[in-house]
């Protein structure tokens, strides 16, 4: 089975309670106006990677440092064969590893479940609904005051129930350097991006392309 992929990383820990592992997928035809994660948008046939991979790349994570995976984008439910599969392995690790896992999708809650009808009992949360640049929100993990945190089953209702509804004063944000390359990793408020490249250009280092750009 062959997933788009954009990245695959650990640890995350601005997706979602905990230190995670965050896989982003590729492709998404919802192009919410402001979409942060615009390089993520293509679904190119060159991006496709075997599913059994990610998850033994998974596999290799110390369990004592992952408390779950946050599975975002790209829009996952685009997917849904691949999906289905990945989070079926997750499970499968569930033995060794006390994982939750988190999905995002930029569509509500009943489509989400439409396009994906083989992944109930397996994702514990989802993050619903697309990015509205004019719905500023301090609800943790959430971009726009329109999407929702749903706890899904036992699990999820444990360990998510709780952030329903929380807020917090400043946003989630990591960043991860790579050879050229600077991610970053959660999710920004208005103007987060314009002043991180200002603050970077402080400090001598130019982002030649930034991917949140048009
Ligand atoms: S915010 Fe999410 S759903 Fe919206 S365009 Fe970006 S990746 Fe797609």
């Amino acid at each position: 089975m062959k997933l788009r992929l954009s990245r695959v990383h650990h640890p995350v820990t601005a997706l979602g309670p905990g230190t995670r592992i965050g896989i982003w997928t590729k492709g998404c035809a919802i192009a919410c106006p402001g979409c942060a994660s615009r390089d993520t948008w293509d679904a190119d046939e060159q991006d496709e990677v075997d599913v059994a991979d990610v998850l033994a790349w998974c596999a290799t994570t110390d369990p004592t440092l992952v408390t779950g995976v946050t599975i975002t984008g790209g829009e996952p439910s685009e997917q849904p064969e691949a999906l289905t599969a990945l989070v079926t392995g997750l499970d499968a690790f569930r033995c060794d590893h006390d994982w939750d896992v988190l999905c995002y999708t930029g569509v509500e809650h009943d489509e989400f479940a439409a396009r994906c009808p083989d992944v109930p009992g397996l994702i514990d949360a989802l993050v619903t609904g697309p990015y509205r640049a004019g719905r500023p929100t301090d609800l943790v993990w959430r971009g726009s005051a329109n999407q929702r945190l749903i706890p899904l089953g036992e699990r999820g209702h444990d360990r998510y129930q709780r952030w329903v509804d929380a807020r917090s004063d400043r946003p989630s944000l990591q960043l991860h350097v790579e050879d050229d390359r600077v991610w970053l990793i959660g999710v920004p408020r208005a103007g987060d991006l314009a002043r991180l490249q200002r603050t970077l250009g402080r400090r001598g280092i130019a982002l030649e392309g930034p991917s949140w750009r048009p």
